[in-house]
């Protein structure tokens, strides 16, 4: 896939979601953050809902699809990979489809941590697998839902790019 032809008068954003349960005996990776004596989360890969989501804001702001159209949820060179290198190369293949990526931005929502005590951090580091700037923000929810009722984190991020 290759990005429209002619010029486009706006970015094009993109939007995507995350959610793991929390799972104890797992180290939490969030934002492309080691927490430790944080509850970690369930899943194959190191369940970064932070670095997840926004690679699906950064797949579909490009028309490519989401994680599991790109990577292949069973596949087996990519079920172990960490979120910043998911992160990495979808930034890559954006890239490669012809677009550059503007920015992107994703909100943790969750009890804990609180992403904002290291968010300069975590922008760093997400930033640099993305190749251009990723804000990092959190909330709560007010008690609701399965994230208020401590049962896992989920993220959202969007993603703006243009064609090159
Ligand atoms: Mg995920």
């Amino acid at each position: 896939m290759t990005a429209e032809s002619g010029s486009h008068p706006f970015p094009l954003v993109g939007i995507g979601t995350d959610v793991h349960a929390f799972a104890d005996g797992r180290a939490l990776w969030l934002a492309g953050l080691l927490w430790p004596d944080e509850t970690g989360l369930a899943g194959h890969s190191d369940a970064d809902v932070a670095a997840h989501a926004l690679c699906d804001a950064l797949l579909s702001a490009a028309g490519l699809g989401d994680l599991g159209s790109v990577f292949g949820t069973d596949d087996p060179a990519w079920s172990q990979a960490s979120g910043v290198s998911l992160l990495s190369h979808s930034a890559a293949l954006v890239r490669e489809a012809g677009y550059v990526i503007g920015n992107a931005s994703v909100q943790v929502i969750g009890n804990r941590p609180r992403v904002g005590s290291r968010r300069q951090e975590a922008q760093d580091v997400l930033s640099a697998a993305v190749g251009a700037p990723v804000r990092v923000s959190g909330t709560t929810t007010d008690g609701l839902g399965l994230t208020g009722r401590g049962e896992g984190l989920a993220a959202i991020a969007v993603a703006s790019v243009q064609p090159a």
